[in-house]
């Protein structure tokens, strides 16, 4: 049976133009042949460092980006080359959850309207079935049906998470891409949101791409994870495998930069500096050689595939 989602090759570059002509003068190689399936009911992780693609790669998917190249297959159905009309009853299958819930919600609507907005793009109902909708949307996210009547500003920002939650789900999508839906909110309030992500899931046999630059999150909420660094995946495996035996120098460095409770156990080993070169003349061969602690020559001229190093384990590295 065909994968939920399943992304083949898929290609995203944004041209830089310049001058009154504004030519092209090279191009951002934001997303560079990434490719994976998520199946029904299932998280795919998708971790990296800031400006790795990450994001991007959960836009093109939804085509509110258009990818330069490569394959986007929703149950089997090809949708790279889909108009808008014919795009228009998969959007309500395929949703999207923002990192930033005080810029994603206009501050001048009243957040019924805000959750019940895609109802009425999609002429789902009278205004009182779209009513009663919102108000079990509401309650099905933890707020109060009372609340519906208020603004934006006057939630916390948990709240309003929980506001753009509600909204993603008003049309009862199989998919929802969550983009960093939880890094602007405080830690304690963090686990909340994540846990009733994973209740949804549960409830409504809901499949996530779930984007993250936080590992530990990344590992509690996945099935699977995909490691991104510069446009393309270098890891690919069930959850369990990648944290246990990460194989990747690039994993290897993310875990160790990861804070552990005591101080004096602080790991030390593979660490890596400096920051994520430029996307737009991107590093030879392999794109990490720079950073990567244990680079020989050949990283640098030779790109290395993503190829099976344990059943179900993907690294794209010439020394595993
Ligand atoms: Fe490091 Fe070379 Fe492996 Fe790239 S291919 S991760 S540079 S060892």
């Amino acid at each position: 049976m065909a994968s939920l989602i399943e992304v083949t090759d898929l290609k995203k570059h944004f041209p830089i133009r310049k001058g009154v002509l504004q030519r092209t003068v090279g191009n951002v190689h934001a997303v560079d042949g990434v490719s994976f399936a998520i199946e029904e009911g299932e998280t795919l992780g998708l971790v990296g460092e800031s400006g790795c693609g990450k994001t991007t790669v959960g836009r093109t998917v939804l085509r509110l980006v258009e990818p330069t190249s490569g394959s986007i297959k929703v149950r089997g159905q090809e949708i790279g080359g889909l108009t808008k009309t014919e795009m228009r009853p998969l959007r309500r299958q395929m949703q999207i959850v923002f990192q930033d819930p005080f810029s994603s919600l206009n501050p001048r609507i009243r957040v019924k309207d805000i959750v019940g907005e895609p109802l009425k793009v999609h002429g789902v109902g009278n205004a009182s079935e779209r009513e009663d909708r919102v108000a079990a949307l509401f309650k099905r996210v933890g707020l109060r049906a009372e609340q519906m009547s208020n603004y934006p500003h006057q939630f916390s920002g948990g709240q309003r998470q929980r506001v753009s939650i509600a909204r993603a789900l008003a049309l009862d999508p199989h998919f929802i891409v969550a983009d960093e839906p939880v890094s602007a909110l405080d830690v304690s309030i963090q686990a909340q949101v994540i846990n009733l992500l994973m209740d949804l899931q549960s409830e409504m046999k809901l499949s996530y791409l779930f984007v993250s630059h936080n590992l530990a999150v990344v590992e509690h909420i996945s099935h699977r994870v995909a490691v991104m660094y510069l446009g393309r995946i270098v890891e690919y495996a069930d959850k369990v495998s990648l944290f246990a035996n990460p194989q990747h120098p690039y994993t290897e460095a993310l875990l160790a930069a990861v804070p552990l409770p005591d101080p004096a156990l602080q790991r030390t080993k593979n660490r890596v500096t400096g920051d994520v070169p430029s996307p737009i003349n991107p590093p030879s061969g392999c794109h990490f050689h720079p950073r990567c602690p244990i680079a020989t020559d050949r990283c640098k001229v030779e790109k290395p595939m993503l190829r099976e190093i344990a059943p179900g384990h993907q690294a794209a590295c010439h020394l595993r």
